[in-house]
């Protein structure tokens, strides 16, 4: 089976490399925009915290973040060893004991389904400082030592290296979908027509231009996320935590080379305005440095831009195009995308060779 992969982000990198290790023939079309969600990702997978998903979304969320214990040695056996995977443990922060004691009971009942959890406890202000030492002394956690943290860029290229070890090809370029009746049998990249069995629209917040010309409505839309790496010369940061103030959707996040990452501003309605704007890069350092005044004569390394594919739902969109053979969506990641897309892309790709939908993606059907 031939098969088009529209985008090299998690979605179309990660089915790329299910598809090839199953056996496809897989070109990937990569247009490598500004603004690419999965450069700029910060890389948290702590799902079982989550307080307002669906049940639906949980189910496949715990799943995914599980699914990278079995991905990273496959893909260390493919030789790529590094994507900074690591479980480095996470903190839900607050000052509000009560707040904590409600998120202990949400996570308690979910640990017994999902082991990757991990050990839950209760730290006091200086236990959960001497885990992340720039942390304030004011704020109790919920330490849940299954949290984890990865880098998506080095995940991406190493989806693609190992989709090309298991004979996928990468062509950079912009594509367009050729449709014959009520199917789509080619794509068009750069004006020149590449016919294949089916495609698979993994284009992220770019997806919607891409399909309205066929008349098929993607309710989905870029989300502005600016996101700011800090750097600590000389601190060991690499077993620090993920922390999660538990009053907003701010976070910080630490890797190995004295790197602290922290964001992020969810700019709905931004468009593909690729901008480090003032009052952006403001929000998120105040709200970085009330967490971790200790963060305050870090370096800042670099700002970077992200556009999150939000969907009307807020949740993922997986499978065929309804009314339209041949057609495949891989959209919807919103601010999950790193803890969902790997796995979520392998349950796709069985799909796409013909095997029964999961049920987990079932629900996220288009
Ligand atoms: C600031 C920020 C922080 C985040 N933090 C986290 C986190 O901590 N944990 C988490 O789980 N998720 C996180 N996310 C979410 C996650 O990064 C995204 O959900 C995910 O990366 C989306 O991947 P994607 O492949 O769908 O889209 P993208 O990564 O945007 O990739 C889409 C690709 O398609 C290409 N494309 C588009 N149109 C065409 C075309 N016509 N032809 C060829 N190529 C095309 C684009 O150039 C692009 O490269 C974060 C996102 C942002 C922005």
């Amino acid at each position: 089976m031939k098969v088009i992969v529209i985008g090299g982000g998690i979605m179309g990198a990660g089915t790329a490399y299910h598809l090839a290790r199953k056996g496809a023939k897989v070109l990937v079309i990569e247009r490598a925009d500004k603004g690419r969600a999965t450069s700029a990702g910060a890389g948290i997978i702590c799902p079982w915290l989550d307080r307002e998903c669906s049940d639906a979304f949980y189910q496949l969320a715990y799943r995914a973040a599980a699914y990278y214990n079995e991905l990273v040695p496959a893909l260390a056996e493919d030789g790529e060893l590094d994507i900074s995977y690591r479980k480095t443990g996470a903190m839900l922060l607050s000052s509000d004991a009560d707040t904590l004691d409600k998120a202990e009971v949400l996570l308690r009942s979910r640990a017994g389904a999902a082991p990757d959890v991990g050990t839950i406890s209760r730290l006091t202000p200086k236990q959960a400082q001497g885990l992340f030492p720039a942390l304030n002394n004011e704020m109790s956690a919920l330490h849940v030592s299954g949290g984890a943290r990865l880098n998506g860029r080095l995940l991406a290229e190493s989806f693609e290296r190992a989709s090309i070890r298991h004979g996928a090809a990468w062509q950079r370029g912009h594509a367009d979908l050729i449709r014959e009746g009520e199917r789509i049998t080619a794509v068009s990249v750069d004006g020149e027509t590449i016919s294949c069995d089916a495609v698979v629209v993994a284009a992220g917040a770019w997806a919607p231009e891409l399909l309205q010309p066929l008349g098929v409505p993607l309710a989905v839309q870029p989300q502005r996320g600016q996101i700011v790496h800090l750097s600590l010369p000389g601190v060991q940061t690499s077993s620090w935590p993920v922390l999660l103030p538990a009053e907003n959707d701010n976070y910080l996040l630490a890797f190995d080379d004295s790197r602290v990452v922290v964001g992020a501003t969810r700019e709905t309605g931004s468009g593909f305005d690729y901008r480090i704007t003032a009052d952006g890069i403001r929000d998120v350092l105040t709200e970085a440095l009330r967490v971790a005044p200790g963060l305050a004569g870090a370096t800042l390394l670099e700002t970077r831009v992200g556009f999150r594919p939000m969907s009307s739902t807020s949740g993922p969109l997986l499978g065929p195009a309804p009314n339209l053979g041949g057609l495949f969506i891989a959209n919807g990641m919103g601010a999950t995308g790193l803890t969902l897309g790997a796995f979520s892309t392998k349950l796709l790709a069985a799909q796409i060779l013909g095997e029964p939908a999961s049920p987990l993606i079932e629900p996220f059907k288009i």
